[in-house]
């Protein structure tokens, strides 16, 4: 059995302390000259992509697909370069127990570690090594995969849970795969829209009122289990692999 915990970022193992909204802010300024372009957008639980083309679209500067993704990439790069300067003006935090959970899945044989993000990859990494969360944490889904948060998730389950390619599994005559279930796959995230993508792939949600909901508004959004946060190692553990 092959466990797969994907973790959300921002309320679920850090706090930017505004930060990414700070230099999303930014990098729109500079790329199209409109101030706070963002304020007015809920960001909450999106990914990067949705929130970058609401920006776009609030002030009519959306056109088609093709000038969008050269719009995105753009974008990206200067978020990325905002995003240096914004993490160390606002003070942030990791979330309560992270660092113990992480440090415990990953000493594990049967559990795959990843990320199912709204944030973009580049953006998500700069966070994670910020806060120092980076050791166990790098593949997954993220902000460039999909509009839709349940279409991130989907590329998050295909390149972590999965197992070997099947390019590999042919060589190493593994053809039931070593990947895991739905049943073994986990979206830990601390919004409705965490759980709900994780309901949309047909896999289990751990969710952590960490973020603006409560523990009784993700239960009731379908989280299979929703906790105060994670600090509780043992407790974590024993919901995953019950
Ligand atoms: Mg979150």
């Amino acid at each position: 059995m092959t466990h797969t915990i994907l973790f959300d970022v921002d309320h679920t193992l850090l706090y930017t302390g505004g930060a990414g909204g700070l230099a999303m802010g930014r990098a729109f300024q500079q790329l199209h000259g409109i101030e706070n372009a963002f304020q007015n957008i809920e960001a909450t639980g999106r990914t990067d992509w949705s929130i970058f083309k609401r920006g776009l679209q609030t002030h009519d500067l959306f056109d088609d697909a093709q000038d969008f993704d050269d719009a995105l990439a753009a974008f990206i790069d200067a978020y990325v370069g905002q995003l240096a300067t914004t993490l160390r003006e606002a003070p942030g935090y990791v979330e309560p127990g992270i660092p113990e959970l992480l440090d415990a899945l990953a000493a594990r044989d049967d559990v795959r570690l990843g990320l199912a993000t709204g944030n973009f990859r580049r953006t998500c990494l700069l966070k994670l090594e910020y806060y120092e969360l980076n050791a166990h944490l790098s593949e997954g889904g993220f902000g460039e995969d999909a509009e839709n948060r349940g279409d991130m998730v989907t590329r998050a389950i295909e390149r972590v849970a999965s197992g070997l390619p099947a390019s590999d599994r042919s060589a190493h005559g593994d053809n039931a795969s070593n990947g895991s279930r739905p049943n073994e796959i986990w979206i830990v995230g601390d919004t409705p829209r965490d759980v709900e993508a994780a309901r949309a792939n047909g896999v289990r949600s751990l969710a952590v009122a960490t973020g603006e909901s409560t523990a009784g508004e993700l239960r009731a959004a379908g989280a299979d289990v929703a906790l105060k946060d994670l600090s509780n190692t043992e407790e974590v553990l024993s919901v995953l692999f019950d």
